[in-house]
């Protein structure tokens, strides 16, 4: 495994690769953005990169180092996540220890620490201490999806790398020239994918979300047409994927995105759906502009609420009764 691996992040990749030219190594990194971004893959390659013994800039991929490291035996890295909901004590004082122990192999030893944010205040205050005098051959890579329950005395002791969504012409091309997609296909995954490389790929892999898909279509499509009794049943269909809540919605409100562009562009490259025009375009003809810029809203509102903890069924309710009226 090497950079080539990674979509996207190149800016990341450059910092880490300019810092090892430099030879000004950080003895602690933060790599903060979504989860499924990429964050533990660059780390993983980083940390193959420093053990390497060619000592690139990026993994030789053929020394004694690498190949250890890639069959997951190397002695002096180490991947680390939380146990259970939080790091424990423990976890973390077998991990100063393990820290204050010499190299096996080379001159370095590296800890990915995954999901930092799981260490309570205490462990993390405990932590501070390891973060303050690191021996001089260890080097820590924290991931973290939101540095904001972190304490700032943590942050100030990192290198922050902040991971931002992938460009979409990257995330297309992997669908289509490594996971076989469609040039359709790619692009509606894509979209859905919010820039989150490990969700497009799930989202490719998942039988799953081209069903839910075609459902969410047929729901759109009955509720367009019925009379507000039918919405009982069709309510129905959210109870029953209430865990791919957002993922529908999402799908949702990017249908009725698609009407407009139909109606007011009259221009078919933007359509995300594009495999679906037809329905599409029947729909366009039932609804004026002002009511799928309701519909929007509406939808927006069943996510502001459904995540906020108001009652699921009442807000799924609420939103397809407004896509109805009008
Ligand atoms: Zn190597």
């Amino acid at each position: 495994m090497d950079y080539s691996h990674v979509v996207g992040h190149e800016n990341i990749i450059k910092r880490l690769q300019n810092s090892i030219k430099k030879g000004n190594v950080s003895h602690s990194y933060l790599f903060e953005g979504p989860k499924a971004i990429g964050k533990s893959k660059v780390a993983e390659v980083f940390a193959k990169t420093l053990l390497c013994k060619e000592k690139g800039v990026q993994p030789c991929n053929q020394c004694s180092s690498c190949l250890k490291f890639d069959s997951g035996n190397h002695p002096d890295v180490f991947i680390g996540s939380a146990e259970g909901e939080s790091f424990k004590k423990g976890q973390v004082e077998d991990l100063q220890r393990s820290i204050k122990t010499l190299p096996y192999e080379g001159d370095k030893k590296i800890y990915i620490l995954e999901d930092i944010d799981k260490m309570t205040q205490q462990a993390q205050n405990s932590f501070l201490k390891t973060l303050e005098e690191p021996p001089s051959y260890v080097t820590i890579i924290m991931t973290v999806i939101n540095s904001y329950s972190l304490l700032p005395t943590i942050i100030s002791r990192c290198q922050v790398l902040k991971f931002k969504p992938v460009e979409s012409m990257k995330i297309e091309s992997l669908l289509l020239n490594n996971l076989g997609k469609t040039q359709e296909e790619a692009q509606i995954i894509t979209s859905f994918s919010n820039g989150i490389i490990g969700r497009a790929i799930i989202l490719a892999e998942s039988e799953d979300f081209k069903a839910i898909r075609e459902e969410v279509i047929s729901v759109i499509d009955t509720t367009l047409k019925s009379n507000k009794y039918k919405i009982f049943s069709i309510s129905e269909f959210f109870q029953n994927h209430k865990e791919m809540i957002e993922d529908i919605l999402d799908m949702m409100m990017v249908w009725f995105r698609d009407i407009l562009f139909i109606k007011e562009l009259d221009n078919n490259q933007l359509i995300i759906n594009k495999d679906k025009i037809e329905t599409l375009s029947q729909h366009s003809l039932k609804i004026g502009r002002e009511k799928i810029h309701e519909i929007i809203q509406a939808l927006n509102n069943a996510k502001e609420n459904i995540v906020s903890n108001v009652n699921y069924e009442l807000a799924i309710e609420v939103m397809l009764l407004r896509i109805q009226e009008v």
